[in-house]
C-alpha cells in the first residue's frame, strides 16, 4: 500500500509539475498530511512550501482550502495551478456576487481541487454555511506566522481561523511559514490547537544566494556598474525612504535602465502598474521600500540590493530571501555605512523606551553583521538558532567573506577572557558593558559595579584598549557558542556549556579581524563573484525568454507561469526538439508541454538547424536517463565550481568517467569553464606549456600529445588542459 502511494506521488510530481524528485522533506510532509495528520511546516522562502499542499490536494478526493493573507498573491497562485492543468480558484472580496456563486457551486460539485480563501472571506457567516456543504480534504494555512502577534505581519482575522474550521468538523490542517523564531512557532501552534502537530523544520540556509556587503562609497556609480553587468536580469533595490526610492528610480531611468519605483506613498493604481511591469518583465528593476515584496512571488529575481542598511537581520534575511526562489544562483548585495545606522537610530527617537532599546539592539546586530569578516551565512543562520560549520565545502565562496578571507589571529586567550568576563559579572550584562570592561575603560557603569576591580579588567586592557576590538571578539565568541544570548532578554549574555568546558580545556581558536570600512582608503574592487556564469546557451535562452514574454502578454499571465528560468536554462543546454524531449526538461509536466510547448519547440528547432547543433535526441539515451542526468549534473556543478572528485563521489562515477563525460559535453558543443579546477592543480607556467602545445599542434589527439608531453605531465593534466583549450578555442 505504502509503496504504491509513493510511486503514485512521484508519478504525479513528474506528470503535473515536471519534477523528478522531491526537495528536502516535501515527500514526508505530503505523506503526513495525506495520513490526515496535523502538520506544521517551517521552511525558508523558495524551499518549495506550496507543493506541500498542492500535491496532496491533487491526489485526493474533495477540495483543499488554502488560506492565504494576500489577495494580490491569490490570482497568481491560481494562474500557476491552472497552467499545470489543475482546477484551482479563489474566493475573496474582488469577486462579484455571481462570480463567487459560481466558485461555490463548482466547489460543492467537487470540480475544484484547490480553493484559495482570504481570511476575511473565511470568517463570513454565509461562507461558513457554504463550506459546510463542501467536501474538504484538508485546510492549508499559508504564512501562518500572521497568527502571532510576535511575528512581523500580525493579522487579527487569522486568530479566528481555528474557530471556523472547528465548526466544519474534524479536518486535518497544515500550517506553513517562513518565519523561524521559536516564540512565534509556539504561539501559532497554540492558537490553532495544533500542539500535537508534527513539526517539519528545514534549514534556513539558502545555498544559492551569494551575500556581499560593500562600503557605501560612490554607491551610485557602483550600482550602475552592477546593473550593467546584470543586464536583462530581474532585481529589487531596497531603499529606506520614499524620497530615496524616487531619487534612485529616476537616476536609473536616466541611465537607461528599465526601473520603476514602488512605495506606500504612490497611488495604488501606479503601484499596481509598476508591480505588474516588474512581473511581466517590462521593467527589469523595481526600486522599493520594504513595503514591496511580501506580495511578490516572482521566482526568478536574480538580485536583491540594499542601497541603505536594513533595520534588522531578520528583515535583511526576508528581503534577500526574495532572490533566487527558483534555486538558481542569485546575488544579494548590501551597501553599508555606519551613517545609515545612525540615521535609522534617529528615526527611533520618538518611540517608547523599550521599543527604542529593542530597535537599537537590532540595529547593532545589523552593523555587527556588516563589519564582521566571518562567513555571512554562518552569521545569518546563527541568528536563527542554526549552527553552521563553515568549510570550503559548504559555503563554496558564496559570500564575500569566504571568497576573500581576511587575516586571522590566534584568539584562545581572548575568548577565555570574554567567557570569564561574562561569568564574573554574574551573567547580567550585554555587549556594551562587557566590551568596556575588557578594554579597561573606567566608565561610570563599570565603576559603579566595582568591575574595575576584576581580574579581567586588567588582563583585557593589557591585550587591547580598544572596546571595538573587544566587541568583535565578543561577537565571535557568541557566534561560536562559547557564550549565548539569554532567551528572555537577548541583550544579556550567559555562558554556555561549551564555554565552561573551554575555560577548563582550551584549544587554539582563530578569530577574524573586522572590516575597516571607514578607514579603508582604496575602494575595494570587489571581484565579480562567480554567480551567473553559465554553461547554457545564452543566445537561445534570451530568445526563449523573449518568446515567453510575448506569449505571456497575449495570455495575460506572468511569464514565469509558462516556463521557469531553470526549465529554459535546461532547454538551452539540451535543445529539446520533440514533445518527448520537452517533457524530460525539469519543471515541464504533461500539461505545460501540451499547453505551451509547441512554439518553444519550433523556435529551438529553427535555432538548432541554423547553428548546426547536436540536439537532445542525438545525445540522450532515452531509456536509461541516468546518463543525461549526469550530464546535466556535471554542467550545473561545474558552473558552481565543484571539484571533479566531488562530482564523481556525488554521482557514483569514477574520476575517469567524469573527465570522459566533461570531454563529451565539451566536444558536443557546450562551453565549459573549468579554470577554477585546473588552477588548483597546476601553476600558470605548467598550464601555459600544455596550452601552447595544443595551440601549435596539428591535431588534438591525446596520443600525440602524450608522446610530446609525457615526461613532464600526467595524462589527466593534459586532458584537462585539452578541455580548456577546446572550450576556449573551438567554440
Ligand atoms: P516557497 O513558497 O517555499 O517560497 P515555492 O513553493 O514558491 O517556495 O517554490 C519555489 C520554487 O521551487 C518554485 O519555482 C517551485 O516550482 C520550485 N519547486 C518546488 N518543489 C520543487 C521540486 N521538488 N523540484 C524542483 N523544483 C521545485
Ligand atoms: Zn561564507
Amino acid at each position: 500500500m505504502e509503496a504504491t502511494l509513493e510511486v503514485s506521488l512521484k508519478d504525479s510530481l513528474k506528470r503535473v509539475f515536471g519534477y523528478d524528485t522531491f526537495r528536502g522533506t516535501q515527500e514526508e510532509i505530503i505523506s503526513h498530511i495525506l495520513g490526515k495528520n496535523n502538520t506544521f511546516v517551517i521552511m525558508p522562502t523558495g524551499a518549495g512550501k506550496s507543493l506541500c499542499y498542492q500535491l496532496p490536494a491533487i491526489v485526493q478526493e474533495g477540495t483543499a482550502i488554502v488560506i492565504s493573507p494576500l489577495i494580490a498573491l491569490m490570482k497568481n497562485q491560481v494562474d500557476q495551478m491552472n497552467a499545470v492543468g489543475i482546477n484551482a480558484r479563489f474566493l475573496n472580496s474582488t469577486l462579484s456576487k455571481s462570480e463567487s456563486n459560481k466558485v461555490k457551486k463548482d466547489t460543492i460539485s467537487g470540480d475544484i481541487k484547490l480553493l484559495y480563501v482570504a481570511p476575511e472571506s473565511l470568517t463570513k457567516e454565509e461562507n461558513v454555511e457554504f463550506l459546510k456543504q463542501a467536501k474538504i480534504s484538508f485546510v492549508a494555512i499559508d504564512e501562518a506566522h500572521c497568527i502571532s502577534e510576535w511575528g512581523h505581519d500580525f493579522r487579527p482575522e487569522y486568530r479566528r481561523i481555528k474557530d471556523i474550521i472547528g465548526r466544519l468538523g474534524s479536518i486535518p490542517m497544515i500550517a506553513l511559514t517562513a518565519t523561524a523564531t521559536p516564540k512565534v512557532q509556539l504561539d501559532v501552534q497554540k492558537n490553532l490547537s495544533m500542539d500535537d502537530a508534527k513539526l517539519f523544520k528545514s534549514s534556513f540556509n539558502r545555498s544559492n544566494l551569494y551575500y556581499e556587503v560593500r562600503p557605501k562609497k560612490e554607491a551610485k556609480k557602483q550600482l550602475i556598474k552592477f546593473l550593467k553587468d546584470h543586464k536583462g536580469e530581474s532585481g529589487i533595490i531596497y531603499c529606506l525612504s520614499r524620497k530615496k526610492v524616487e531619487e534612485i528610480a529616476s537616476f536609473l531611468q536616466v541611465n537607461g535602465i528599465k526601473a520603476e519605483p514602488y512605495h506606500a506613498g504612490l497611488e495604488s493604481k501606479v503601484r499596481m502598474k509598476n508591480q505588474d511591469a516588474f512581473l511581466n518583465e517590462d521593467a527589469d528593476v523595481i526600486v522599493a521600500t520594504i513595503a514591496f515584496g511580501m506580495g511578490i512571488d516572482k521566482p526568478d529575481v536574480r538580485f536583491v540590493i540594499h542601497y541603505d542598511a536594513p533595520k534588522s537581520i531578520e528583515g535583511y534575511y526576508q528581503e534577500t530571501g526574495r532572490a533566487g526562489r527558483d534555486g538558481i544562483n542569485s546575488y544579494c548585495l548590501m551597501f553599508y555605512s555606519y551613517n545609515d545606522i545612525l540615521k535609522l537610530e534617529k528615526f527611533n527617537k520618538d518611540k517608547a523606551v523599550t521599543e527604542r532599546e529593542n530597535a537599537k539592539f537590532l540595529l547593532e546586530e545589523m552593523a555587527a553583521y556588516a563589519d564582521s569578516t566571518v562567513c555571512r551565512r554562518k552569521q545569518l543562520l546563527h541568528y536563527f538558532g542554526e549552527e553552521y560549520e563553515v568549510s570550503d565545502e559548504n559555503c563554496r565562496g558564496m559570500c564575500d567573506n569566504c571568497l576573500h578571507p581576511k587575516e586571522q589571529y590566534e584568539g584562545q586567550e581572548m575568548i577565555q577572557l570574554v567567557i570569564r568576563a561574562v561569568k564574573d559579572t554574574e551573567e547580567r550584562f550585554g555587549i556594551d558593558h562587557i566590551s568596556n570592561l575588557l578594554a579597561g575603560k573606567n566608565t561610570d557603569h563599570v565603576k559603579s559595579y566595582g568591575h574595575d576591580q576584576l581580574d579581567v579588567f586588567t588582563k583585557g586592557k593589557e591585550i587591547n584598549e580598544d572596546e571595538y576590538f573587544w566587541r568583535s571578539v565578543i561577537r565571535q565568541t557568541l557566534l561560536n557558542e562559547f557564550i549565548k544570548k539569554d532567551i528572555e532578554n537577548p541583550a544579556v549574555f550567559k555562558v554556555s556549556k561549551k564555554g565552561t568546558d573551554y575555560l577548563e580545556k582550551p584549544y587554539p581558536f582563530y578569530l577574524s579581524k573586522d572590516h575597516e570600512y571607514t578607514t579603508d582608503g582604496e575602494e575595494e574592487e570587489s571581484e565579480k563573484a562567480q554567480v551567473n556564469v553559465s554553461a547554457f546557451d545564452k543566445t537561445l535562452f534570451d530568445m526563449l525568454k523573449a518568446l515567453r514574454k510575448d506569449i505571456a502578454h497575449r495570455e495575460d499571465i506572468p511569464p514565469y507561469v509558462i516556463f521557469s528560468d531553470p526549465s529554459m536554462e535546461e532547454m538551452s543546454t539540451l535543445y529539446p526538439t520533440t514533445m518527448d524531449d520537452l517533457k524530460q526538461i525539469v519543471g515541464v509536466g504533461e500539461s505545460k508541454a501540451k499547453k505551451f510547448g509547441a512554439p518553444f519547440l519550433e523556435l529551438i528547432e529553427e535555432y538548432v538547424e541554423e547553428n548546426d547543433i547536436i540536439t537532445a535526441s542525438d545525445v540522450l539515451v532515452k531509456s536509461s536517463g541516468t546518463k543525461s542526468k549526469n550530464k546535466i549534473y556535471i554542467i550545473q556543478h561545474i558552473d558552481q565550481m565543484m571539484d571533479f572528485e566531488e562530482i564523481a563521489d556525488a554521482r557514483g562515477m569514477t574520476y575517469e568517467q567524469v573527465i570522459n563525460e566533461v570531454e563529451n559535453i565539451c566536444y558536443s558543443g557546450t562551453k565549459l569553464n573549468i579554470d577554477y579546477y585546473i588552477d588548483q592543480l597546476m601553476d600558470d607556467d605548467r598550464q601555459d606549456d600544455i596550452y601552447d602545445y595544443f595551440l601549435n599542434a596539428e591535431t588534438d589527439s591525446m596520443e600525440e600529445a602524450m608522446e610530446e608531453l609525457q615526461d613532464d605531465y600526467s595524462e589527466d593534466e593534459v586532458r584537462l588542459m585539452r578541455i580548456k583549450f577546446m572550450s576556449e578555442y573551438a567554440h
